[in-house]
């Protein structure tokens, strides 16, 4: 009898052991499960400038914000879902474009002639092919066009009237100019015409020294995403600045400068003072202080956009996101509208200064 009690026992123990391995098996395969989805994020900027709280009503404020997280969570769900980092950046860019808070597609600010000219730029960091449109005047969707001429012609960018007759041959939805009038966008350009009648210099520098007129052209929206197959790619779309003329063009159709995705270091997207983001080549300057320097995204952008641009004379922001899927949001401006969010489906949302 004591014999068969010993046998039990052992059976009892041989099994209750197998139990517990198998439990602890069980537990060690759901923590690696969760540790095995490929890491993925976004981050979205809705332009820099002098963004102050005091200036801002609470409506207003919540306005944004709402924006910002509906564009942010249409492309954290494409990239949750196993979507390209290219499709979650197009998609994001859209809504923001589609909003009339935004200095981009409907919106947009208005040139010397009371007309919208657009420009956008799109890149895919694991090929290093882009597309730009630059002056369009009847794209809905701008960033929509950049993709067609990245993958549908032999081009990098595309201007005027000939990105116009591409974007009706590619069957890009087309408007016309009335779509993009805003109210408060034409008033920018009214204000701003009687301020030169009173200035002596006509060449427009004046203009884009006046901090109304430098801030007069919020809204230039970008995005950058890591997708779960560790492919990065960014884009941007603005209106360009209030009054401007002369075909003027800044840095956001500009590989490089506004938008730059290389899947070895950080993909990219500015906004501020196109002129000098441009000489600065902002977007890839800090991408190659991580390539060449070995400098982590974080330091990389702060000596770009803290010290770098500020030595110019320019002013702005850069939203970005590296291959490891650590995220920056510098700006040298009061604000910065900005959001990221992470595998895990952390927001974070930022108007004002740190
Ligand atoms: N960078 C844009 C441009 O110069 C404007 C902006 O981002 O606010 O056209």
């Amino acid at each position: 009898m004591k014999k068969l009690f010993l046998f039990l026992s052992v059976i009892c123990l041989i099994g209750c052991n197998n139990q517990s391995e198998e439990k602890s098996k069980e537990s060690i395969s759901t923590a690696e499960e969760v540790d095995s989805i490929p890491n993925f994020g976004i981050v979205i900027h809705g332009g820099a400038g002098t963004i102050l709280k005091e200036n801002m009503t609470d409506s207003l404020e919540q306005a944004y914000k709402a924006k910002l997280e509906e564009a942010i969570r249409t492309g954290h769900e494409i990239l949750a879902k196993g979507g390209t980092a290219l499709e979650a950046v197009q998609r994001t860019i859209n809504v923001m474009e589609d909003s009339p808070l935004f200095n981009a597609g409907k919106g947009a600010v208005f040139t010397n002639a009371g007309t919208n000219e657009l420009d956008a730029s799109i890149m895919d960091g694991e090929t290093l092919n882009a597309g730009a449109v630059a002056g369009v005047k009847t794209v809905k969707n701008p960033i929509d066009l950049a993709y067609e001429v990245m993958v549908n012609s032999d081009h990098v960018m595309l201007g005027g009237e000939g990105a116009e007759t591409f974007a009706k041959e590619q069957g890009i939805e087309l408007v016309d100019p009335q779509y993009f009038y805003t109210e408060s966008r034409y008033k920018s350009l009214q204000r701003i015409r009687e301020k030169e009648k009173t200035e002596l210099d006509h060449d427009g520098k004046t203009a884009f020294m006046d901090p109304f007129i430098k801030d007069s052209k919020f809204g230039t929206v970008g995005c950058a995403a890591l997708d779960k197959n560790g492919n990065l790619a960014a884009g941007t779309s603005t209106g360009g600045m209030t009054n401007k003329r002369w075909g003027r063009i800044g840095d956001a159709p500009i590989i490089g400068a506004g938008t730059y995705a290389n899947n070895a270091t950080c993909a990219v997207s500015s906004t501020g003072w196109g002129e000098f983001f441009i000489r600065g080549m902002v977007a890839h300057d800090i991408s190659a202080l991580m390539e060449y320097k070995g400098l982590s995204l974080e330091e990389a952008a702060k000596l770009v956009i803290q010290e770098k641009i500020p030595a110019l004379g320019g002013d702005g922001g850069i939203i970005a996101i590296d291959h490891d899927g650590n995220v920056a949001m510098e700006f040298n401006t009061a604000g910065m509208y900005r959001a990221k969010m992470n595998k895990n489906g952390e927001l974070e949302i930022g108007i004002y200064g740190k």
